[in-house]
């Protein structure tokens, strides 16, 4: 798992648990905000699709923590 997390490019990682991506908080008054997939062959597939190229810009999560700033 720490190969794929190795491969992130989104700037809002913050890390992988089981089948969860751990993104940052989507407020400054949460901490963390967990991404629970189905199950580890869907976060894989999320992964590359969005968390681990440029098209991070595209994860409806992303766009909502780009509003803190
Ligand atoms: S692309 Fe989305 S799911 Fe992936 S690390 Fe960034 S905010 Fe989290």
């Amino acid at each position: 798992m720490q190969r794929i997390a190795s491969k992130i490019k989104c700037p809002y990682f913050r890390n992988i648990s089981r089948q969860r991506i751990i993104c940052e908080g989507i407020t400054d008054r949460v901490e963390f905000t967990p991404m629970p997939f189905k199950n580890r062959e869907e976060m894989v597939q999320y992964i590359g699709d969005f968390c681990a190229c440029e098209c991070w810009r595209g994860c409806p999560l992303a766009e909502m923590i780009e509003k803190k700033y």
